[in-house]
């Protein structure tokens, strides 16, 4: 994910470019560049950092012109440095661009583009859209029809905006997949990724739908088809949201935002190209050892991928939390790490990866921030491609994770033949299937969710339980619960209980259960019995459950019903809802929800 912007007016317009690139900063923050249209050129300043630290380096606000495009990145392709920033440039310095999204054949068209002598600066998938549209235009000479030829050509998710010296007060904006919205203003139009680029300047927006593409100028604007040119009447409209509640796309909290994020989350997550996840798979497979390491909710996604690697590749995995991990690991030169970090700078994980290597042992990550010191310090790394999580709690990276290890699980279970071919090929459907069932629940269970926070609230004391994969489910999900509802939320293996910690419940203690579809039998009736002694001790009941488990609906106070779901992908279901229900429930205690009290984003500290 990054920030686009564009500004075309009759007079200077670099502060407000600025200002609008300013405004979508929380949506990548790696490196930010200018192109600015001067003189017959356009002037191209860019660099590493957050929008005011390349302002700091390059000048921008000291940049004159009245069209310019602005890039705030989140890198997905190539390293970030000031080449792979944006904007990007045709080989003539004619086309300028910047881009939000991944152009999926970049590498043959970059091969194709090489042999005709094409020459690459940088390392992104963006640039082979301004070499294409360059060469076009020498074939066609005309700047529209050049767009248009490089389109065709094409493939993935993109929102490109681009300036030519060629027609110097003009903005050519292009969606296919990525968001692009259109900002109007008297003899000041603005093109950008969302409305909070141009609130401050005006509230009167256009929408720009999927395979369309918009020429604007300072007094005009006009929307095509890509495929037939032909022209769409678009009728303005009005935002009444206030710029900070935009930014939060509409949601009136990160937190909510991102968990809705999830659906898109979870396809970048499975995205991630296989020959990395069979990579890491090979990894494993040739290691005597491999240890799971994260801390807080990166420990519990290490717990939730450990069963997944027990369950279908038949390896054990230690899962430590890295605060504990010099500790006690055994780890030496035939063993692997995996560490698990959104930020990449997590100081305990960080301290457990430097234990691991000095005692010889092979390091991986998984890790959302790119160019983080996790990634340069292991010799193998998946970026989850998550984009920013603002929220101080995770969610959908630490979703994202658990993905992208089970999709790794699934990989050493082919390679070591313990799964069937038509197994095999049936959990990657359920996997496809996720995004949309994840949307689903989010659209059709929100609203029960919110209620059983209403009903629920008064309660001081949780137990949140679960077996197997349900357990770490229930782990990261109390967690979350304490994180911003201050509550006390004890997650314990439903099979635990009556070894001790039954002393607890009476009629204030609510135990929340995840209860497994009833197609794993024995797992769901161990999680009924467990049900059954809380009751019978008097202690009120909750649980989220599957659609047609008459047992359980009959059994719990109170209760959440999923779509029924492949069982591989039922506890990311479960995971979801109880984001949902820690949101509503610290909604209703009038909770710092994005940024609770005592916690950081990002623990750099030990
Ligand atoms: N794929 C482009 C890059 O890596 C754009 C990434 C983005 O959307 O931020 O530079």
């Amino acid at each position: 994910m990054c920030g686009i912007s564009a500004v075309t007016g009759r007079e200077d317009i670099v502060h407000t470019l600025f200002e609008s690139i300013k405004n979508l900063e929380y949506r990548g923050y790696d490196s930010c560049g200018f192109g600015i249209v001067q003189d017959g050129t356009v002037e191209v300043r860019k660099n590493t950092g957050g929008v005011d630290e390349v302002n700091g380096k390059e000048h921008l606000t000291s940049m004159l012109g009245c069209t310019g495009i602005a890039h705030t990145r989140w890198a997905t392709h190539g390293k970030v440095d000031k080449i792979n920033a944006h904007p990007h440039q045709s080989g003539d310095g004619r086309f300028s661009i910047v881009h939000n999204g991944i152009i999926n054949n970049y590498q043959d068209l970059k091969s194709e583009l090489m042999e005709q002598g094409v020459t690459f600066l940088s390392e992104t998938d963006t640039e082979v859209a301004a070499h294409l549209i360059g060469l076009a235009y020498s074939e066609f000479g005309d700047v529209r029809s050049a767009l248009l030829a490089a389109l065709k050509r094409l493939e993935g998710s993109y929102a490109l905006l681009m300036v030519t010296p060629l027609e110097p007060d003009t903005i050519y904006a292009v969606k296919h997949g990525s968001p692009l919205v259109l900002g109007l203003a008297a003899g000041r139009n603005f093109v950008a990724s969302d409305v909070n680029a141009f609130l401050p300047f005006t509230h009167e927006a256009a929408i720009l739908e999927d395979g369309e593409f918009a020429v604007v100028q300072p007094d005009r604007w006009a929307i095509y088809k890509i495929d037939s040119q032909a022209p769409v009447a678009r009728k303005p409209f009005r935002i009444e949201w206030d710029p900070e509640t935009s930014r939060k796309g509409g949601y009136p909290h990160y937190m909510l935002k991102e968990i809705f994020d999830q659906p898109q989350t979870i396809r970048n997550a499975l995205a991630t190209p296989l020959p990395e996840i069979v990579a890491l798979a090979e990894s494993i497979r040739r290691a005597h050892t491999t240890y799971l390491m994260g801390v807080g909710t990166t420990h519990y996604v290490a717990q939730v991928a450990q069963y997944y690697f027990s369950q279908l590749a038949g390896r054990f995995l230690p899962a430590v939390s890295s605060d504990e991990f010099n500790d006690l690991a055994v780890i030496g030169a035939d063993d692997l790490l995996i560490s698990i970090s959104q930020s990449g700078e997590t100081f305990d994980t960080r301290r457990g990866v430097k234990f691991a290597q000095e005692q010889g042992a092979r390091t991986a990550s998984i890790v959302n921030v790119m160019g983080s010191s996790l990634t340069t310090m292991v010799d193998q790394v998946i970026m989850q491609g998550s984009g920013p999580e603002i929220c101080v709690v995770s969610t959908k990276a630490a979703l994202a994770q658990m993905i992208i290890l089970l999709r790794t699980a699934l990989e050493l279970a082919r390679i070591e033949k313990r799964l069937e071919p038509g197994v095999y090929n049936a959990h990657l459907k359920s996997l496809g299937a996720l995004p949309a069932v994840v949307q689903q629940a989010l659209n059709e269970q929100s609203g029960f969710v919110r209620n059983l926070a209403t009903r629920t609230i008064h309660f001081q004391n949780w137990l949140f339980l679960g077996r197997s994969v349900y357990y770490p489910i229930a782990l990261e999900a109390a967690l979350k619960m304490k994180e911003v509802t201050y509550l006390h939320v004890e997650g314990i293996p439903a099979g635990f209980l009556k070894h001790g910690t039954l002393a607890l419940v009476d009629e204030h203690m609510l135990s929340m259960f995840f209860v497994p579809p009833t197609s794993i039998g024995e797992l769901h009736a161990l999680t009924l019995t467990a049900i059954e002694e809380v009751k019978a001790r008097g202690g009120p009941v909750a649980g989220i459950i599957f659609e047609g488990d008459a047992k359980a609906e009959h059994l719990l106070d109170h209760r959440i019903v999923l779509p029924q779901v492949d069982a591989l992908v039922a506890p990311f279901m479960e995971l979801v809802v109880a984001q949902l229900f820690s949101y509503f429930s610290a909604l209703q205690l009038g909770r710092s929800i994005d940024k609770p009290r005592n916690l950081a984003k990002s623990v750099t500290v030990g």
